[in-house]
């Protein structure tokens, strides 16, 4: 047993599983690495749709024999040297192949766990305790901008998946829609103009809001849907050949179907917790994707191989664009105000948890 007398308590913001709005601070024994373990103090954490719904308590679940689970998976810290790091979302199950060889994101089993959502506490504390296996470095000129690593290791893997898939033809044309304006999705847009494509981002917000305008500002397309649905965009310059789908809806997702072009692939990656049902046009879309050659694929979280790419295309975007990643961070809580943050992440685009 540690003696917690002696190493003191840390604060943590945490959730009791399945109990609607319970999140709240803690003073938590400050956690004592393992015998493989580092200590990690953590700098910032990012907030995110997801640490909205396990506080809604839709899922989310607590570290064996304990009863809360601090949320935060979006994590950046810093080791005992002051070198910066972030840690991993999913860990391995132990027993499945994927997991085997370093791709946790693609497991068979079902049995992995993730920070600050399934089974392991999550980085809303003053430190956490990290296998270094699971801890990506990061270097010291990211600081700024580092805390959206997770998600931009999340547009890296379904832009890596697209690109494997697509190696079934000639993939000549560099058409996108982004679907959605929240973190992902401009992250998203972001890196695509930076690697050449065309690219409408569309959004429910109206074209001059600060969505709109940073889209624009980087050479995309901005289309709201509030004033136009997306079957509009093809009467102009035609289908897509790449949908990157972060809506956050199973709707915008469907509707973007029928805007993917022939040989095209569209990337889902929105985790729809509803239970919504409606009636689709089965015939059209069979028939739209067998005669388009069409290509519909989900994608989950990321492994150290999207992790490392995240991290090269944040060097890229920074150089094209200097200053348009770290204006993404739009809005900062710390414990003082922490009960506010997900009323603040409702406006903006992410907001950031400082800790340290
Ligand atoms: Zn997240
Ligand atoms: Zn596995």
């Amino acid at each position: 047993m540690n003696d917690y007398t002696k190493i003191g308590f840390v604060k943590a913001f945490a959730i009791s599983p399945g109990v609607p709005q319970s999140a709240r601070v803690l003073e938590v024994p400050r956690p004592e690495p393992g015998p493989s373990q580092v200590l990690v103090r953590v700098l910032e954490v990012g907030i995110c749709g997801t640490d909205s719904e396990i506080n809604c308590g839709l899922y989310g679940e607590a570290p064996p024999g304990e009863e809360f689970l601090i949320l935060g998976h979006e994590v950046l810290g810093a080791l005992d040297n002051g070198d910066l790091v972030v840690p991993m979302v999913r860990r391995p199950c132990g027993r499945c192949r994927h997991c085997g060889s370093g791709s946790q994101d693609m497991c068979d089993s079902g049995t992995f766990t993730e920070r600050g959502i399934k089974a392991v506490h999550g980085g809303l504390c003053e430190y956490i305790v990290e296998d270094p296996s699971m801890l990506i470095a990061v270097p010291p000129a990211m600081r700024a901008y580092a805390v959206l690593l997770e998600p931009m290791s999340v547009v890296a893997k379904g832009l890596r998946h697209a690109q494997l898939i697509q190696k079934r033809l000639e993939w000549g044309p560099r058409r996108a829609l982004v679907v959605g304006a929240g973190p992902i999705g401009l992250l998203a847009t972001l890196t695509l103009r930076m690697l050449g494509w065309e690219v409408v981002t569309a959004a429910r917000r109206s074209g001059d809001s600060e969505k709109g305008r940073l889209v624009r500002s980087v050479g995309a397309a901005y289309h709201s849907v509030a004033e136009a649905p997306l079957s509009e965009l093809v009467r102009g310059a035609g289908a897509f050949d790449f949908i990157f789908e972060a809506s956050g809806s199973a709707q915008a997702a469907f509707d973007s179907i029928h805007v993917l072009a022939a040989n095209g692939v569209l990337c889902l990656t929105s985790v729809t917790g509803g239970t919504a049902a409606q009636s689709v046009p089965i015939d059209r879309i069979n028939c739209d994707l067998v005669l388009g050659n069409k290509l519909i694929f989900g994608t989950v979280n990321a492994g150290l191989v999207d992790f490392t790419e995240g991290l090269a295309y944040f060097e890229r975007i920074e150089k094209a664009y200097p200053g348009k990643l770290q204006s993404l961070l739009t809005g900062r809580v710390s414990f003082e105000n922490a009960q506010t943050m997900f009323e603040i992440q409702k406006s903006g685009i992410k907001t950031v948890f400082t800790i340290d």
